[in-house]
């Protein structure tokens, strides 16, 4: 093959096909790293596409049936469509971006493809319906089907196993991080595909399915106006795609970084990199943001430290601000796509550690001091000022400061009528608005509430039992939030 190599770690046939070296050209579908740069999926299909001297096609689909499909979604990702539509212009590779305009309209489009292609290379996302829509192309598809690994520093498959708590993660990827850290995936990898000759005929594939058009792409808000989605929830002023993505890192990193250990928890102060959207959708790549964190604290792999102790600062070498930001972009992140590798039921109430669920169900039948229903929280309209702020972010800017998601999810524990009704609760707000969730770290979040990574805490109290208590008095004692709630607050 080529002269650069994607790590075998990351790769992993997902049928008992054989390439066909026969085909038309080498198809990557682009499913979740939306993306034409670190990444490492696209080069495995660019070291496809050298090693058997054919074009690459890049397929980037967007169904509308996909649970939780809103105008705020399609939205972000149409804009990130735009940008790859207009990228992969001045490359070798062949974009076909499709957008389904009805439900199950692009049923057959993929193993159209598939017949005709020699290989075909996909995203391996551990979450939401990816990994069962992945399962079931690789059943349809007669030609070998790999999917390939870019979500993290650590390759998913690498330690075989669950952790359950975040010390215990931690302290495996200091004990066997540094030789993943040297194999990056490529910045420009269309640059090592050859001038294309003649570009691999399509046409009676877009004769059945229309490609979508720069033209179609130029408004995308307009354009998921007039899709079958949910249209109440709008689309917001975060704006999709790689180019933003990366503003927003070179913003955080010159401006907020160095505050990010005292400052991160403070909502008023907003320090954060706001870049698990760009994450999630794969706009941006954590590898791309840890090259970019590592260049400005000219760091190199000498610096990590030999002992791995699991201990939260001090491994990777860097100042306070980069190493706390990184424990939560690698330790955290990390961990919540380990959960979902290795956990069939990763978004099941039972998925919970036994401690969790004992206490949980001891304290069933204490009574509750507010009961809410769906549409009650889902307007914001609860006793709680600092609750309904925190929602009214959350329905406007999809998004909510951490320490006030973590209040917000413990709030919606203490107001249910049963521990899974919550976990129900949060699942639906939390994937129906923010712009990160149906992602694996939802999940990490939304199960931390319930006990999950955490350790049993006294006093025993009601509803909450031994699981962590938050209250709203408490945090509003322990930061600062008056900008936070003039802004989002109810006057
Ligand atoms: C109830 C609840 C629900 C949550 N739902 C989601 C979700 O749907 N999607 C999501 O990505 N995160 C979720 N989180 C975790 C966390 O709130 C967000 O990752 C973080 O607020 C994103 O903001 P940021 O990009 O500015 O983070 P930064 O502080 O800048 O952190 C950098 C990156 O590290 C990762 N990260 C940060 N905090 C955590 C964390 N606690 N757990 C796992 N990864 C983390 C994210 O990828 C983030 O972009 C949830 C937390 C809670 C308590």
């Amino acid at each position: 093959m080529s002269a650069f190599r994607v790590p075998q770690d990351r790769i992993q046939a997902v049928n008992p096909c054989a390439a066909n070296p026969q085909g038309d050209f080498v198809l990557y579908w682009m499913t979740a790293y939306r993306r034409l740069s670190w990444n490492f999926a696209l080069d495995r299909a660019v070291q496809w596409a050298l090693e058997l001297q054919k074009p690459l096609v890049i397929l980037e689909a967007l169904r509308a049936d996909y649970p939780w499909a809103s105008d705020r979604f399609h939205g972000f990702i149409l804009q990130g469509m735009r940008e790859n539509e207009a990228l992969s212009r001045s490359t070798p590779a062949t974009y076909y971006g499709y957008v389904e305009r009805a439900s199950g309209e692009g049923k057959g489009l993929l193993s159209a493809l598939g017949q005709r292609a020699c290989v075909v290379v996909t995203d391996d996302f551990p979450a939401f319906f990816l990994p069962s829509m992945i399962e079931a192309a690789a059943r349809k598809l007669s030609v070998l089907l790999e999917k390939v690994d870019s979500n993290g520093l650590l390759p998913m498959n690498s330690p075989g196993k669950v952790f359950l708590t975040a010390h215990s993660f931690r302290r495996y990827l200091q004990q066997t991080l540094r030789d993943f850290l040297e194999h990056r995936p490529l910045e420009n990898p269309l640059d090592r595909l050859p001038p294309l000759h003649s570009a691999p005929n399509l046409e009676n594939l877009f004769h059945r399915w229309p490609p979508c058009t720069a033209n179609d792409l130029e408004r995308p808000d307009d354009l998921a106006s007039a899709l079958p989605i949910d249209h109440r929830v709008n689309a917001c002023s975060i704006r999709g795609g790689s180019t933003p993505a990366r503003r927003r890192l070179e913003h955080f990193i010159a401006r907020h970084l160095s505050r990010y250990a005292q400052d991160r928890n403070q909502p008023d102060e907003d320090v954060t990199s706001g870049l698990s959207p760009y994450l999630h959708f794969g706009h941006l790549s954590a590898h791309e943001i840890f090259d970019a964190v590592g260049r400005h604290e000219a760091w190199s792999l000498e610096k990590l430290a030999l002992k791995a102790t699991g201990s939260r600062a001090g491994w990777w070498g860097m100042s306070e601000g980069a190493e706390a930001f990184l424990d939560q972009l690698v330790t955290w992140r990390e961990l919540g796509f380990n959960m979902c590798r290795y956990t069939a039921d990763y978004d099941a109430y039972e998925s919970l550690p036994a401690w969790a669920r004992e206490t949980l169900k001891r304290h069933t039948s204490d009574t509750r001091p507010y009961v809410y229903a769906l549409e009650e929280l889902e307007q914001a309209e609860t006793h709680d000022p600092l609750w309904n702020a925190a929602q009214t972010q959350l329905v406007l800017e999809g998004r909510i400061h951490n320490y006030l998601r973590m209040l917000w999810g413990k709030k919606i524990l203490h107001w249910s009528r049963s521990p899974q009704e919550a976990l129900q609760l949060m699942i639906e707000l939390n994937n129906k608005y923010a712009l990160d969730g149906r992602d694996p770290n939802s999940y990490t979040g939304i199960f931390w509430v319930l006990g999950r990574y955490d350790r049993p805490w006294g006093p025993e109290r009601p509803v909450f039992g031994k699981v962590r208590y938050m209250s709203s008095k408490n945090t509003a004692r322990k930061i600062r939030l008056e900008e936070y709630l003039s802004r989002y607050g109810k006057t």
